[in-house]
Order: C-alpha cells, then structure tokens, then sequence
C-alpha cells in the first residue's frame, strides 16, 4: 500500500513540525495583525446581528413540524402493515427444532418432519430414475443467516441491496421455516447452488416431479418478489402449514405492492 503514495507525499510536513520554518514575527506584522483582527470582529458582529435575526424565522416555520412529523409516522405505519417485506424477502419464523428431522446421515441438513419424509421419497424417487438429488441446505436459523448475508456480503463487497438478490436477509429467509431445501445434483457438484443446476438431469427430473411430492420452486424467473432466479431452492407446499406459511405471505408482500401502485 505504501508504495501507492508517491514518494514526495509520504513524508508530510505533519510528521516532522520541526522541518518547517516557523514565521517569525516581524515588526511590520503587528500592524497588519490589527488589522486583520478588527476586520475578523466586524464579520463575526455581522454573524452575531445574523444569527440575532433568526429566531424569528425559526419560530415561523415551527409550526409546521408537528404536522410533518405526523404524516412520518402514518407512513411508517402503513409500510410496516402493508409492506412487510425487506429488499423483496419476506418475513418468516424460525422451526422448532422438535418440530425438525434430518434427512442426511451426519444429521447436519435438516426439514420439518412432513417435508423430510416428502424429500427422501422424492430423493429415492429421482435414484430410481437414475438421478441423484444432493440436499445442500435446509433449515437454517436466524442466526446461521447473519452469517451467511453479513460475512459474505462483507466478504464480496456488496451493499445489502446486491447481496439481497441472491440471498435473504436474517429473519427473512424461507430456510428459516424448515420447508425449503437446496438441492443439487450428485453428479454435477460444479453446478450447486448456481443457474447452471438447470442444465442438469436433477433439475429436469424436479421440474417434471418436485409437484408430485408437494415441493415448488420459490423463485422462478421473473418472479414477482424480484430475488435472482434460483433454480436450485425448493419449498414444501404439502400440508395446511407450509401452505399458510408461504401464501399468507406472498399476499401480504402483493397487498404491499399495490399498495404502492394506487
Ligand atoms: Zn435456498
């Protein structure tokens, strides 16, 4: 880095007061001081007149503020019951980890039990076909997800708008409910987690299959909460819970978006 300084600046006057001369009084700086002086004290007694004069017009404005910091607050509001989603994610609470069941052998990927069970049916489904479905992440908890978006995001350099496309904010993430996996496929690890999985066998087999076991892409392309397309993330849509979970939240985040059309 110090190597990027050019040479001449590295070695400022600051680092050794000693190095500059320091000007020495002169029997004609005295009067010209004076002088400087008094015209310092007549700006500063126009400042003094200037600021004098203010409050008046500060006292004409005041009554103003009430009203605008009202309309603030009935702004706020309405976004937060309107608009519940953050930079196009949703809000979503964490799973019970009774409520949860592994579906690797290590026991470090886990779902809700009804998406579990639903999965490794699918998986052994896809095996049967010939195809090997890989589970890369399942429930995460909120504090796995203050990693995953503030680390990396820090790590890569991004604004939280960027890093939003392509992963949730904590608290926002469909991991956090046990009913979304990703998935990749075993024979083709070059692909996890990127846009590339839909070129894969495992991909076509879910397009044609995932509905049969009750799991839907999250984020399509062009989907309406504006995430990077991810073919890879599926959710579980099976039973009255997940079903809530996922479309009472979608309608909330459409009621907010038009909301802002009107
Ligand atoms: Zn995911």
């Amino acid at each position: 880095m110090v190597d990027d300084i050019p040479e001449a600046l590295r070695d400022r006057p600051l680092d050794r007061p000693t190095a500059t001369p320091s000007p020495t009084p002169t029997a004609a700086g005295s009067p010209l001081l004076v002088l400087v002086a008094t015209m310092a004290s007549i700006a500063l007694g126009g400042l003094g007149w200037y600021l004098w004069q203010s409050p008046g017009q500060v006292a004409q404005t005041a009554p103003s503020t009430p009203e605008n910091s009202t309309a603030s607050e009935n702004t706020n509001e309405s976004s937060e019951s309107n608009n519940p989603d953050l930079l196009g994610h949703l809000p979503y609470e964490e799973a019970a980890p009774e409520d949860l069941k592994s579906i690797v052998s290590d026991n470090t990927i886990k779902l809700r039990a009804a998406a579990a069970d639903a999965y490794l049916e699918m998986e052994g489904a896809a095996r049967a076909d010939g195809v090997w479905l890989m589970p890369l992440s399942g429930f995460r908890s909120v504090e796995d997800q203050e990693y995953l978006f503030f680390e990396i995001k820090a790590q890569r350099g991004q604004v939280p708008a960027q890093r939003a496309e392509v992963s949730a904010p904590p608290g926002h993430s469909e991991h956090h409910t046990g009913y979304a996996i990703d998935i990749g496929d075993a024979d083709v690890p070059a692909t996890h987690l990127s846009e590339n999985f839909e070129n894969t066998a495992a991909f076509k087999w879910l397009q044609e299959n995932a509905a049969y076991y009750s799991f839907e892409l999250s984020f399509p392309q062009d989907n309406p909460q504006n995430i990077a397309y991810e073919p890879w993330h599926w959710r579980f849509v099976g039973d009255r819970q997940s079903l809530e979970t996922f479309y009472k939240a979608r309608e909330l985040f459409e009621d907010g978006e038009n909301e802002e059309l009107n």
